[in-house]
Protein backbone atom coordinates (compact mmCIF):
# COMPACT_ATOMS: atom_id res chain seq x y z
CA UNK A 1 0.00 0.00 0.00
CA UNK A 2 1.19 3.70 -0.67
CA UNK A 3 1.24 6.10 1.70
CA UNK A 4 1.16 9.78 0.58
CA UNK A 5 3.13 12.03 2.42
CA UNK A 6 1.07 15.53 2.07
CA UNK A 7 4.15 17.53 4.10
CA UNK A 8 7.34 16.98 5.88
CA UNK A 9 7.91 19.59 8.48
CA UNK A 10 12.18 19.43 9.51
CA UNK A 11 12.34 21.06 12.66
CA UNK A 12 15.17 20.78 15.63
CA UNK A 13 13.53 18.52 17.24
CA UNK A 14 14.73 14.79 18.56
CA UNK A 15 11.71 12.51 17.68
CA UNK A 16 9.75 12.00 14.52
CA UNK A 17 5.93 12.59 15.08
CA UNK A 18 3.25 11.81 12.42
CA UNK A 19 0.02 13.38 12.33
CA UNK A 20 -3.32 13.20 10.45
CA UNK A 21 -4.65 16.67 9.90
CA UNK A 22 -8.58 17.46 9.87
CA UNK A 23 -8.61 16.82 5.94
CA UNK A 24 -6.73 13.83 6.26
CA UNK A 25 -3.37 15.04 4.96
CA UNK A 26 -0.02 13.48 6.98
CA UNK A 27 1.62 15.65 8.40
CA UNK A 28 5.39 14.53 9.74
CA UNK A 29 7.28 16.09 11.39
CA UNK A 30 11.18 15.20 12.07
CA UNK A 31 14.90 15.91 13.03
CA UNK A 32 16.73 18.24 10.71
CA UNK A 33 19.01 15.45 9.42
CA UNK A 34 16.21 12.85 8.90
CA UNK A 35 17.01 10.32 6.11
CA UNK A 36 14.34 9.90 3.43
CA UNK A 37 14.65 5.80 4.12
CA UNK A 38 14.19 6.32 7.92
CA UNK A 39 10.85 8.28 7.39
CA UNK A 40 9.65 5.96 4.89
CA UNK A 41 10.67 3.43 7.77
CA UNK A 42 8.66 4.58 10.53
CA UNK A 43 5.64 5.36 8.01
CA UNK A 44 5.53 1.92 6.77
CA UNK A 45 5.47 0.44 10.33
CA UNK A 46 2.49 2.88 11.20
CA UNK A 47 0.59 2.15 8.19
CA UNK A 48 -2.08 0.68 9.61
CA UNK A 49 -2.52 3.18 12.07
CA UNK A 50 -2.16 6.20 9.79
CA UNK A 51 -4.86 4.61 7.27
CA UNK A 52 -7.39 4.18 10.19
CA UNK A 53 -6.66 7.64 11.11
CA UNK A 54 -7.49 9.11 7.51
CA UNK A 55 -10.31 7.29 7.34
CA UNK A 56 -11.80 8.67 10.55
CA UNK A 57 -10.76 12.07 9.44
CA UNK A 58 -12.15 11.39 5.72
CA UNK A 59 -15.96 10.70 7.67
CA UNK A 60 -15.78 13.56 9.75
CA UNK A 61 -14.74 15.56 6.84
CA UNK A 62 -17.81 14.50 5.00
CA UNK A 63 -19.97 14.98 8.08
CA UNK A 64 -19.02 19.01 8.49
CA UNK A 65 -18.42 19.77 4.51
CA UNK A 66 -21.27 18.64 3.03
CA UNK A 67 -24.73 20.59 3.65
CA UNK A 68 -28.15 19.92 2.74
CA UNK A 69 -29.28 22.57 2.56
CA UNK A 70 -32.78 21.74 5.16
CA UNK A 71 -34.28 23.20 7.72
CA UNK A 72 -32.52 23.46 10.73
CA UNK A 73 -29.32 22.86 9.39
CA UNK A 74 -27.03 25.46 10.89
CA UNK A 75 -24.97 27.89 9.15
CA UNK A 76 -21.96 29.85 10.59
CA UNK A 77 -21.72 33.81 10.45
CA UNK A 78 -19.18 35.94 12.40
CA UNK A 79 -18.81 32.84 14.64
CA UNK A 80 -22.21 32.07 15.33
CA UNK A 81 -24.28 29.75 13.90
CA UNK A 82 -27.97 30.28 13.09
CA UNK A 83 -30.49 27.83 11.36
CA UNK A 84 -31.86 27.50 8.53
CA UNK A 85 -35.66 27.93 7.56
CA UNK A 86 -37.18 26.89 4.37
CA UNK A 87 -40.08 29.20 3.22
CA UNK A 88 -42.37 28.68 0.19
CA UNK A 89 -43.31 31.52 -1.19
CA UNK A 90 -41.01 34.12 -0.93
CA UNK A 91 -39.44 36.20 -3.76
CA UNK A 92 -35.54 36.63 -2.53
CA UNK A 93 -33.59 33.55 -2.24
CA UNK A 94 -31.47 34.25 1.24
CA UNK A 95 -32.70 35.98 3.52
CA UNK A 96 -30.55 36.92 7.18
CA UNK A 97 -32.57 38.39 10.28
CA UNK A 98 -30.07 37.98 13.00
CA UNK A 99 -31.70 35.11 14.06
CA UNK A 100 -32.01 32.59 11.56
CA UNK A 101 -31.83 32.10 7.81
CA UNK A 102 -34.60 31.83 5.47
CA UNK A 103 -34.22 30.64 2.16
CA UNK A 104 -36.36 30.32 -0.54
CA UNK A 105 -38.05 27.14 -1.88
CA UNK A 106 -38.42 28.38 -5.31
CA UNK A 107 -34.49 28.46 -4.83
CA UNK A 108 -33.00 25.67 -3.29
CA UNK A 109 -31.26 24.55 -6.29
CA UNK A 110 -29.54 27.56 -6.07
CA UNK A 111 -29.43 27.14 -2.04
CA UNK A 112 -25.29 26.81 -2.22
CA UNK A 113 -24.65 30.04 -4.64
CA UNK A 114 -27.13 31.81 -2.94
CA UNK A 115 -25.25 31.40 0.65
CA UNK A 116 -21.83 32.21 -0.80
CA UNK A 117 -23.70 35.47 -2.77
CA UNK A 118 -24.72 36.07 0.72
CA UNK A 119 -21.24 35.52 2.79
CA UNK A 120 -19.46 37.65 -0.35
CA UNK A 121 -21.61 40.77 0.23
CA UNK A 122 -21.08 40.58 4.12
CA UNK A 123 -17.70 39.64 4.14
CA UNK A 124 -16.87 42.68 1.31
CA UNK A 125 -18.32 44.65 3.74
CA UNK A 126 -17.66 43.78 7.05
CA UNK A 127 -13.99 43.05 6.37
CA UNK A 128 -14.21 46.79 4.65
CA UNK A 129 -14.80 48.34 8.22
CA UNK A 130 -12.48 46.55 9.81
CA UNK A 131 -9.75 47.19 7.44
CA UNK A 132 -10.47 51.08 7.68
CA UNK A 133 -10.38 51.04 11.76
CA UNK A 134 -6.97 49.00 11.83
CA UNK A 135 -5.60 51.24 8.87
CA UNK A 136 -6.41 53.80 11.27
CA UNK A 137 -4.74 52.33 14.15
CA UNK A 138 -1.48 51.28 12.67
CA UNK A 139 -1.02 54.17 9.71
CA UNK A 140 -0.67 51.21 6.98
CA UNK A 141 -2.23 52.13 4.10
CA UNK A 142 -3.92 49.79 1.48
CA UNK A 143 -4.66 50.04 -2.01
CA UNK A 144 -7.65 47.81 -2.78
CA UNK A 145 -9.82 45.29 -0.81
CA UNK A 146 -10.70 42.06 -2.68
CA UNK A 147 -12.67 39.12 -1.71
CA UNK A 148 -11.54 36.10 -2.60
CA UNK A 149 -12.56 32.40 -2.89
CA UNK A 150 -9.52 30.74 -1.63
CA UNK A 151 -9.91 27.83 0.53
CA UNK A 152 -6.86 27.92 2.38
CA UNK A 153 -5.24 31.36 2.32
CA UNK A 154 -7.14 33.30 5.03
CA UNK A 155 -5.53 36.58 3.50
CA UNK A 156 -2.90 37.75 1.39
CA UNK A 157 -1.27 41.11 0.09
CA UNK A 158 -0.15 42.24 -2.95
CA UNK A 159 3.08 44.57 -4.02
CA UNK A 160 0.39 47.10 -4.96
CA UNK A 161 -0.72 47.23 -1.28
CA UNK A 162 -3.73 44.99 -1.81
CA UNK A 163 -5.66 43.20 0.58
CA UNK A 164 -7.21 39.93 -0.57
CA UNK A 165 -9.71 38.13 2.30
CA UNK A 166 -11.31 34.70 1.57
CA UNK A 167 -15.15 34.97 2.28
CA UNK A 168 -15.03 32.13 4.16
CA UNK A 169 -13.41 34.16 7.01
CA UNK A 170 -16.49 35.98 7.43
CA UNK A 171 -17.94 32.71 9.29
CA UNK A 172 -15.07 33.15 12.19
CA UNK A 173 -15.67 35.45 14.93
CA UNK A 174 -14.62 38.60 14.70
CA UNK A 175 -11.38 38.74 16.86
CA UNK A 176 -10.20 35.63 14.69
CA UNK A 177 -10.99 38.38 11.35
CA UNK A 178 -9.40 41.15 13.04
CA UNK A 179 -6.37 39.25 13.59
CA UNK A 180 -6.24 37.85 9.66
CA UNK A 181 -6.95 41.81 8.77
CA UNK A 182 -4.00 43.04 11.10
CA UNK A 183 -1.75 40.19 9.82
CA UNK A 184 -2.17 41.04 5.74
CA UNK A 185 -1.99 44.90 6.86
CA UNK A 186 1.16 44.47 9.16
CA UNK A 187 2.33 42.71 5.73
CA UNK A 188 2.03 45.72 3.92
CA UNK A 189 4.96 47.07 5.20
CA UNK A 190 6.80 43.50 6.42
CA UNK A 191 7.08 41.11 3.67
CA UNK A 192 7.82 38.51 6.18
CA UNK A 193 7.34 36.58 9.20
CA UNK A 194 10.23 37.89 11.24
CA UNK A 195 10.40 38.61 14.47
CA UNK A 196 9.73 42.32 13.77
CA UNK A 197 6.52 41.15 11.90
CA UNK A 198 4.72 39.65 14.75
CA UNK A 199 6.07 42.53 17.26
CA UNK A 200 3.81 44.67 14.98
CA UNK A 201 0.82 42.32 15.26
CA UNK A 202 1.95 42.66 18.48
CA UNK A 203 1.44 45.85 19.27
CA UNK A 204 -2.10 46.23 17.09
CA UNK A 205 -3.30 43.13 19.44
CA UNK A 206 -1.69 42.04 22.21
CA UNK A 207 -3.93 39.21 22.40
CA UNK A 208 -3.15 37.61 18.62
CA UNK A 209 -1.93 34.19 19.39
CA UNK A 210 -5.13 33.27 20.80
CA UNK A 211 -6.52 34.12 17.27
CA UNK A 212 -4.02 32.50 15.58
CA UNK A 213 -4.57 29.36 17.24
CA UNK A 214 -8.15 29.42 16.90
CA UNK A 215 -7.72 29.82 13.14
CA UNK A 216 -5.33 26.52 13.45
CA UNK A 217 -7.50 24.50 15.68
CA UNK A 218 -11.23 25.53 13.61
CA UNK A 219 -10.03 27.04 10.29
CA UNK A 220 -11.43 23.88 8.59
CA UNK A 221 -15.02 24.29 9.62
CA UNK A 222 -15.02 27.25 7.86
CA UNK A 223 -16.71 26.06 4.91
CA UNK A 224 -19.89 25.24 3.24
ZN1 LIG B 1 1.77 36.05 6.89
Amino acid sequence: MDIIIDEIIRSRRKTIALQVSHDARLIVRVPYNTSEKLIRKVIYEKRFWILKKQEEAKGKYKKVYSKEFVNGERFLFLGNSYELYIVDDFELSLIFNNELFFLSKKNLNKAKESFIKWYKEQAYKNFSERVAIYSKISGITYNKLKITNARKRWGSCSVKGNLNFTWRLIMAPLQVIDYVIVHELVHIKEKNHSKNFWNNVRIILPYYETQKKWLKENGHLLIL
